[in-house]
């Protein structure tokens, strides 16, 4: 490495995915600028200890214009059916600035969980208007210092029975969207919904994401007509389909001949564990089934897929801290991925979300924006199994969160031996510093 490079900050002992000794990793005017066993440079330093690092989480699916709305209203917790019905309700009176207070609480959550790319919905409709994009709009700026927000908008109610709905996104799409969602399943013609909104993405040159196939009904599918769509436009990349539940309900077979068609037309597949959990399979009485897609079979078929939040304390999820990465071990565990799939689960909330949301710019490697989180693990695989804090986040090579390790406080007469703070025994105990 040569020592004549002047670097604004240098990461210490980072252990990186592709390198199989922590390595150094220099940072100049925001962006990654040497990947090295060893960097000799004077320059402030951040001492890693042999911690995983990963360049952020990549949330590709988040409602924050519903986030946080449990206590607002007495609505009765049901299915997916009663969760519309009840935001329907409740968003003729969202205003900007409380769409904005409950959006911002679910981004501090995210940034402090390690989160710095996000595609967040927002549902724009003749209720809401474009209250609720006007606030995104003015969080993905407010924000921009720690997390990189995408908005796309959506018809969540409908687009060919909802009149004015089609004026309303085209007015959000001249005005900043950077997507466009869909619903078909709300939609009294699902098929044309998904024609509409292939014509307005292509016009305004965006990327389509759609809710679909949200239940375990496998008897239809709206997912052949967006293949083929995706396919006779050339929009193959450039399509995501959320929840897809059906696709739990397959057969291996049905399974296998679906996820090469959705492979085969770049058709990429995101995950919601917590809503899909909470919403899927009410209509038994006992053997409940899961209803969640197993993503990382997909995955062996091609697929893009990624693992995201969806809601955050509402009635479509009343959980949530918007952490991907209790989320990936969430998936984990109910889809009953061993350890030899942890380190997908974790691809499933950073690399392959980054690829569906087509972030050339995303992942530690030169010339990058030094965008970087510390997990308290010395493997992404081992923080997942464990659930391992991020201790600290850079976005742009500028310090964007830290959360310092619990203390515990035995009383004197039982501590009878010093004991490391770390649960992992290889690890460095010294908590990671900013040394100037
Ligand atoms: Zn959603």
């Amino acid at each position: 490495m040569p020592d004549d490079a002047s670097f604004d900050l240098i990461f210490r002992k980072a252990s990186l995915a592709g390198h199989e000794h922590p390595v150094d990793i220099g940072v100049r005017q925001g962006r990654f600028a040497a990947i090295a066993p060893e960097i000799v440079a004077d320059a402030p330093e951040v001492v890693i200890g042999g911690r995983a690092v990963l360049p952020g989480f990549v949330d590709t699916h988040v409602h924050l214009d519903k986030a946080c709305l449990l206590g607002r209203c007495g609505h009765l917790h049901g299915g997916l059916r009663e969760a519309i019905a009840a935001v329907s309700a409740m968003k003729r009176e969202f205003t900007v600035a409380d769409v904005y207070a409950r959006g911002a609480q679910v981004l501090d959550r995210a940034i402090g969980k390690g989160t710095t790319r996000m595609r967040s919905h927002v549902e724009v409709d003749p209720r809401v208007g474009l209250r609720s994009f006007e606030a995104l709009k003015a969080l993905k700026r407010d924000y921009a210092w720690a997390i990189g927000l995408s908005i796309c908008v959506f018809p969540q109610e409908g687009l060919t029975n909802d009149p004015g709905t089609e004026e309303l996104l085209i007015q959000a799409l001249q005005d900043g969207a950077d997507v466009l969602g869909g619903c078909p399943y709300t939609d009294s013609d699902p098929d044309g919904q998904i024609a509409r909104l292939f014509d307005l993405a292509t016009r305004f040159d965006v990327d389509l994401d759609f809710h679909l196939d949200f239940d375990l009904d496998t008897s239809w599918m709206h997912l052949d007509e967006v293949c083929r769509q995706t396919k006779q436009r050339g929009y193959g990349g450039r399509v995501a389909i959320g929840h897809v539940t059906k696709l739990s309900a397959l057969p291996p077979d049905a399974f296998a001949r679906a996820a090469d068609r959705l492979a085969e037309a770049g058709v990429a597949v995101t995950v919601l564990p917590a809503t899909d959990l909470y919403l899927m399979g009410r209509e038994a009485t006992h053997d409940v089934p899961r209803g969640l897609t197993p993503a990382h079979r997909l995955l062996d078929h091609g697929v893009v897929c990624s693992v995201a939040t969806n809601n955050v304390l509402n009635p479509f999820t009343p959980f949530g801290d918007a952490s991907l990465l209790r989320m990936a071990n969430l998936y984990a565990n109910a889809a009953q991925v061993g350890p030899e799939g942890f380190p997908a689960c974790v691809d499933l909330v950073t690399t392959l979300p980054a690829r569906l949301m087509n972030l050339t710019d995303y992942g530690i490697a030169v010339g990058h924006p030094a965008d970087l989180i510390v997990l308290d693990a010395p493997t992404p695989a081992q923080a997942l199994a464990g659930i391992a804090e991020p201790i600290m986040g850079f976005k742009n090579g500028r310090q964007s969160f830290s959360r310092p390790a619990a203390q515990l406080l035995a009383p004197a007469r039982e501590v009878l031996q010093p004991r490391a703070a770390s649960l992992e025994a290889n690890l460095d105990p010294s908590l990671p510093s900013l040394r100037a």
